[in-house]
């Protein structure tokens, strides 16, 4: 059967195929794709958890994807998830006294964005074939750290692509920052803006749904899109790993067949616990979606008042991918709390837009009972990381352990004995300074790969690749501007001429 996409604030506007989505991004209207039915999947977890990483993906992926063919998208495949991973498993559990970590970072990047950007070029390449498109694509990115340099890794020096980045001069620790400036690839462009990633983000939404500008570029035969966690693209690759992980804790003899399991997931944009919550439609055996976030709370408030209220202080925390007061993808969930209700989700995004804040109502408020919601501060964020390291010699990095300490409350106040898997999203060698502040207590900020090393040497881990080729790497990017200037940068980086 094939699955087609629609926009969440247009009933009426023709649904597209899922290579035309992933081509655009956003939807003409603003709004965001979603499957105009949700596909079913016969998960005979069985079989599954004898399969390996790239075959469940392949399983999963599959409904979603209905307009590729068998062999396009397991080239996709093959291409993605290969010898980039540091393991075979690419998506491995580790096992500590609470339950499971799932680890998420072991791709170019050692963070959890590897796992959709590794595949998403390899998509959209493949998605441009199919529908002839002509023009050079250009991805427009808005990153809070992780993102620019995993989608950067993914699209460099991939023919037809170019790809430009901006991210929060003072919102990204000095790792991301030494890697996204240091990015090869004679289509990279890396620019710091002055502002947040709040900020950076809406901008580029703007410039998305700039006609004009988008005229301008088709002109000079370029078209945009996004590979922010906003495209399908990256959406449904990130079920696979919910339902392998399933599959492997089946294969490990932790659950049985049929038994339920709790996931807990820092988050940020919302993407990757949305991923989780398709699965849980799809057909995952799931108690509850923990939906964990650090000081910038604002999901915590939403799923325990119905209010979503972007007008609050916006804090930068050691947490930054975390680090967001507007979460794109919540628009999906709202979408399926009003019951696949267009008019009203984009009423609720409106209002969100004009006043920054909104409210659901209470039959969409009994559709959240499948979710729990927390938050961890930095204090607490720094006492777990010190907490798993001192219980399981396992060393996690502070969104990692947003979640872990998220997950930590939830079993506190409801005594919920369920296994729960808790999703790591970044080595802890991308954060070095929080991680050593939290286990021997220093004080003292050093340069990124400094840090690592001393990292290295307290927990007696090698040093990852992806940290060890920046030492001596040049600095290839050095843009810095406005979110104003945004749109001449552009001009700038794609030599346009009107
Ligand atoms: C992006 C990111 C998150 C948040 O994920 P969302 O899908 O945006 O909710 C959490 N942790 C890390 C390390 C990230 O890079």
């Amino acid at each position: 059967m094939e699955t087609l996409y629609r926009s969440t604030r247009d009933a009426a506007a023709k649904a597209v195929t899922a290579s035309q989505a992933i081509l655009q991004g956003l939807t003409p209207d603003g709004g965001l794709y979603v499957p105009v039915e949700m596909p079913t999947i016969n998960l005979d977890f069985a079989k599954l958890s004898t399969f390996s990483y790239q075959e469940v993906a392949y399983q999963v992926m599959q409904p979603f994807f209905s307009d590729f063919t068998e062999t396009e998208l397991r080239a996709c495949i093959d291409q993605a998830y290969d010898k980039k991973f540091d393991t075979p498993a690419i998506a491995p559990l580790r096992q500590s006294q609470d339950g499971y970590f799932l680890e998420l970072f072991h791709g170019p990047t050692i963070a959890f964005k590897d796992m959709a950007l590794s595949l998403l070029p390899h998509l959209m390449t493949t998605a441009a074939k199919k529908n002839q498109v002509a023009k050079d694509i250009v991805i427009l990115t808005a990153t809070s750290g992780d993102t620019g340099k995993a989608a950067m890794a993914g699209f460099a020096d991939v023919p037809h692509t170019k790809i430009i980045v901006f991210y929060p001069r003072d919102g990204v620790s000095p790792i991301q920052k030494q890697q996204m400036v240091t990015q090869t690839g004679a289509n990279t462009a890396v620019v710091a803006l002055t502002g947040n990633f709040d900020q950076a983000q809406s901008h580029v939404k703007a410039i998305f749904n700039d006609t004009a500008f988008r005229q301008e570029l088709a002109r000079n035969h370029y078209q945009f899109s996004s590979a922010n966690s906003i495209n399908i693209g990256r959406l449904v690759p990130q079920i696979a790993y919910y339902i392998y992980t399933y599959a492997q804790l089946l294969n490990q003899k932790a659950i049985q067949l049929g038994d339920k399991i709790n996931i807990s997931v820092p988050t940020g944009n919302f993407g990757n616990i949305l991923a989780a919550y398709y699965a849980k439609l799809l057909g995952l055996p799931v108690n509850k979606l923990i939906c964990a976030s650090n000081r910038n709370n604002v999901l915590t408030d939403f799923f325990r008042t119905g209010i979503y209220n972007r007008n609050r202080e916006f804090f930068v925390t050691s947490s930054p991918s975390m680090d967001i007061l507007v979460s794109s993808n919540l628009e999906r969930l709202l979408f399926r709390l009003t019951g696949h209700n267009s008019e009203q989700t984009k009423r609720l995004m409106e209002t969100l837009t004009t006043t920054g804040s909104y409210a659901i109502n209470e039959t969409m408020r009994a559709e959240l009972s499948g979710f729990y919601a927390g938050y961890a501060d930095e204090a607490a964020t720094t006492k777990e990381i010190n907490r798993i390291f001192r219980e399981n010699q396992y060393t996690i990095d502070p969104h990692t352990a947003v979640a872990s300490a998220v997950a930590r409350q939830y079993r506190e106040a409801t005594g919920d004995k369920t296994l729960t898997v808790t999703v790591a999203t970044a080595s802890p060698f991308k954060f070095p300074n929080t991680v050593l502040a939290a286990l021997a207590g220093e004080r003292e900020a050093t340069d990124g790969v400094l840090a690592d090393e001393r990292l290295a040497n307290f927990i007696n881990l090698p040093l990852p690749s992806a940290v060890s080729d920046l030492i001596g790497a040049p600095v290839l990017h050095k843009r810095e501007t406005t979110p104003e200037q945004m749109r001449s940068i552009i001009a700038d980086v794609l030599k346009l001429h009107a």
